[in-house]
């Protein structure tokens, strides 16, 4: 039937993202590939109390259509928490709940992108967000990511170069793939190149609660001052992902045409849900919640940097994630670190990444890899990343 579909059926996106939970039936395999928060830390009991708060308040009226942006008392909490912790002045006007971030990104796409758009996307980048773009078919252009964020320098080239681009998408805390923190010098002079450019900004953030050293940095949108910073983040991190829940924050036309989309999707926002995380919120505190779960990821994270200065090949390179969930490995240039996987490194080592290729719009970098340490344990850490270092001390040193 494939010849009755569309042209943005990607088959190259789906098998990528498919491919991030890959099932291995042995029991001493580890999975560094899915991006998962660990379940142990799960407030069960508390988001369970508070469903049933959610419920006995408000009754049957709970389970009515309700509205397009969301919850509004969780819309006001959010414009406390991000002026708090992100420096940003909104309004609950201005804030649309989502389902999950991954449908902010896709909003975002449907609202913007024609085929054959320009858009820019730092490289190595978030592959459901490739995924939402592709459905759109825009013109990519990648620019690389240093230390501290994206490379200014090839941005402005680029901008010069395509001067109509409407879109550029970063993940600026802890970033996915390589777990790399923008700078705020950067976060300043990305605004004044898209006021100059004019484009518009996708500030992806769903991991700037989970640092291990120290507060989250000013947010990209802190310093907007032509509303051309749509602000994205998510409770999948630090409450649960099946909550479907994320939000964005939009100013004036961009946040209605938005919503027009979002209309044409789903009709409104899974009401139940968010009555039952403000209920949640009114009963707990958030913010103790996230330092349990970062005192647990960073010793997760620590365990990594451990075992990769431990186990891995002199030759490999790795970054130092201040927070978050990954940590990104570049081999030496003639390494496939997706051919590698599928056939030595999960048959034989039983441990599982993801491969460079999925984070580049072009699928042309081989010889990378992404780590995640969120989902496994420090024993789980070290046994997996052993064998996988002996693996790859192999294979560059063939
Ligand atoms: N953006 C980024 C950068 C992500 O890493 C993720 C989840 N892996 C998402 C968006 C989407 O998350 P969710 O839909 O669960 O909020």
């Amino acid at each position: 039937m494939n010849d009755l579909f569309a042209q943005r059926v990607n088959p190259d996106v789906s098998s990528a993202l498919a491919g991030l939970f890959p099932q291995d039936p042995n029991p001493t395999a580890v999975t560094f590939a899915a991006g998962s928060p660990n379940e142990q830390l799960f407030p069960v009991k508390e988001v369970q109390a508070a469903f049933n708060t959610a419920i006995d308040t408000q009754g049957a009226h709970l389970f009515q259509y309700q509205s397009a942006q969301g919850n509004s008392a969780l819309r006001e909490k959010l414009v406390t928490r991000i002026a708090k912790w992100g420096n940003v002045t909104t309004t609950a006007d201005n804030i649309l709940l989502t389902v999950g971030g991954q449908q902010g990104v896709e909003l975002v796409a449907k609202t913007l992108l024609n085929p054959g758009d320009d858009i820019i996307v730092e490289v190595p980048t978030y592959i459901g967000a490739l995924a939402a773009f592709d459905l759109y078919q825009p013109h990519y252009h990648a620019v690389p990511l240093q230390a501290d964020g994206l490379d200014l320098d090839v941005l402005e080239t680029t901008l010069q170069q395509h001067p109509n681009v409407k879109l550029l998408y970063t993940v600026p805390d802890y970033h996915n793939p390589t777990g790399i923190t923008m700078s705020v010098a950067k976060r300043q002079q990305l605004v004044a190149l898209a006021n100059r450019y004019h484009f518009i900004i996708l500030e992806d953030t769903p991991y700037r609660d989970l640092g291990y050293e120290g507060a989250p940095l000013p947010a990209i949108k802190s310093f907007d001052t032509e509303g051309r910073v749509i602000f994205l983040s998510s409770f999948s991190k630090i409450l649960m992902p099946a909550l479907r829940t994320g939000w964005l924050i939009a100013d004036g036309e961009l946040r209605d045409a938005i919503l027009k989309m979002r209309l044409a999707s789903d009709l409104e926002t899974t009401g139940v849900i968010h009555a039952a995380i403000n209920a949640y919120l009114d009963a707990n505190d958030l913010d103790a919640h996230i330092q349990r779960m970062t005192t647990h990821y960073k010793q997760q994270r620590d365990a990594m940097l451990q075992s990769l200065t431990h186990y891995f090949p002199d030759e490999a390179l790795f970054t130092h994630p201040a927070g978050g969930f990954f940590d990104w490995v570049t081999l030496p240039q003639d390494i496939d670190t997706g051919r590698l996987m599928l056939d030595i490194i999960s048959p034989q080592a039983h441990v599982t990444y993801v491969p460079a290729t999925n984070f580049y719009p072009q699928r042309d970098v081989h010889n990378a890899l992404r780590l995640s340490f969120s989902g496994v344990n420090p024993t789980q850490i070290d046994a997996g990343m052993h064998r996988l270092g002996d693996q790859l001390k192999n294979a560059v040193h063939a």
